[in-house]
């Protein structure tokens, strides 16, 4: 679906300064192209800038007003799909070589929040929290895989110490990667526009292209405005909110929705002093995943739920107080504050789809809800090939993912028909 700006009712909208960049007008010409205003388009803005490439970059509503601005701030470890089974889709070595490329973007992340001061809220330390004793063994098994790569973040935690942590004790015991954690995504996004700017990226808002087409001298973009650009290399970095830009990357890459609640500030009198004393995040071993952490004015903010239509629920506020509420009974009486929801996308293989779809143009999507660490990277990835190396990007593009079925028309009644099984696996 195509964005429409910041959701109104957004905890992260209430708690960012939200600067306003114009729209394109006119007829334009630059070096690269980027479209979309998330981590992604960010993260090649950056990198480009940096190196006095003249860059141009266009989103249909509001810079960070998609998935970057939107989501769970969760800081995850390694790509979506676990290492193991990397192997058997890739080589011993290839699998090997996304897990470290997943690590240097966590080192990347934290370099950008570091090197343009970006004040974003970040905290280290997430739980794996087992809603079923047989998760345990798939966590031991994961824990000793990733070892022999020599990641040693991570350890185990009992049914009491998990309750203890997190102020629940619906779960079975879990894991803690020091590795992890969590941060304001909008807060984040919004520091490397600035950053980008800052560098000499030109961004514009409110600049919906409703297509691109090869021409003589490069690339002809048109916006729904009237105006118009041309480039020489483009990046399409618009993820869940792109539909109708490629038939090639709709037919791979498919938009989710998923939904967010943040609670009045917890005290003592609402029962809720106490949870997460050391500020971890948490996210469950449901498929449809429960993810929450405390916020910095004492706030639970819970991601709980999805549907795979392209419309939101009307109620958010009740669809995620649902799920909250299996989590965290004692909350029964708790305000809800915000509640929110995002588009993001998601592959049938989980792997990202990143690719070149034509000479000069190429385009990074897809990370499966995992898109923190990686889609700023991803960008960067975009960007060293815009500047002469694809090595990466060509690694990446070895990764299986498949077209969804029914291609670009019927994928939309396949898709809830599938996820909407594993949906209810969650609940027996
Ligand atoms: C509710 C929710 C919770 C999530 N939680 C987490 C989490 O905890 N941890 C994690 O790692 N990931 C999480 N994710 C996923 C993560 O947010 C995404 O992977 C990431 O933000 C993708 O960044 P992006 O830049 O590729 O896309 P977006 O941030 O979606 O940016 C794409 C931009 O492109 C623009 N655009 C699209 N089409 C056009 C066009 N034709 N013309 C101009 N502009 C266009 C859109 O307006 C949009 O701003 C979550 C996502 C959601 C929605």
């Amino acid at each position: 679906m195509k964005n429409t700006g910041h959701p109104e009712n957004s905890w992260y909208v209430a708690t960012a300064d939200i600067p306003a960049y114009p729209a394109l007008t006119g007829a334009h010409h630059t070096d690269v192209c980027i479209i979309g205003g998330g981590y992604t388009g960010l993260g090649a803005a950056i990198e480009l800038s940096r190196q006095g490439i003249d860059v141009t970059l266009l989103d249909s509503a509001q810079i960070g007003s998609g998935a970057s601005g939107r989501n769970g701030g969760q800081i995850h470890t390694g790509q979506r799909i676990d290492p193991e089974k990397m192997e058997s889709l890739l080589s011993a070595d290839q699998a090997r070589q996304l897990w470290d490329m997943s690590e240097d973007a966590k080192a990347s992340l934290y370099d950008l929040i570091n090197t343009h001061a970006i004040d974003c809220d970040l905290k280290h330390g997430l739980i794996h929290a087992w809603h079923r004793p047989a998760f345990a063994q798939d966590d031991r098994d994961y824990a000793a895989f990733v070892r022999k790569y020599g990641y040693d973040k991570l350890s185990f935690l009992s049914k009491s110490e998990v309750a203890q942590e997190l102020g629940t004790d619906v779960y079975h015991g879990g894991s803690l990667d020091r590795g992890g954690g969590h941060l304001h995504p909008l807060k984040l996004v919004l520091g490397l526009a600035r950053a980008a700017s800052g560098q000499g990226a030109k961004l514009f808002e409110n600049s919906h292209v409703t297509s691109y087409r090869k021409i003589a001298k490069g690339i002809h973009l048109h916006l729904e405005n009237g105006a118009t650009i041309t480039c020489q290399r483009l990046l399409i970095c618009g993820n869940g909110y792109m539909e109708g830009l490629s038939e090639e990357i709709d037919s791979h890459v498919m938009p989710i929705n998923n939904f967010i609640l943040t609670t009045e500030p917890l005290d003592d009198a609402n029962g809720g002093f106490g949870i997460l004393p050391h500020d971890y995040a948490a996210a469950d071993s449901r498929f449809v995943v429960n993810y929450w952490r405390k916020t910095p004015d004492n706030r639970l903010l819970f991601g709980g739920g999805e549907n795979y239509t392209p419309w939101f629920p009307k109620d958010i506020k009740a669809f995620v107080r649902n799920n909250m509420l299996k989590v965290y009974p004692q909350f029964a009486d708790v305000k809800i504050s915000h509640a929110w929801g995002g588009t993001l996308a998601i592959t049938m293989s989980r792997a990202p789809f990143v690719r070149s779809l034509a000479p000069n143009v190429w385009t990074a999507a897809g990370y499966s809800g995992q898109g923190v660490v990686l889609a700023p990277y991803f960008g960067k990835l975009l960007a060293r090939a815009v500047t002469g190396d694809a090595r990466d990007i060509e690694l990446l593009s070895h990764l299986p993912t498949p077209a969804f079925f029914g291609g670009r028309a019927l994928r939309w009644p396949a898709l809830v028909a599938g996820l909407s099984y594993y949906a209810l696996r969650d609940r027996l």
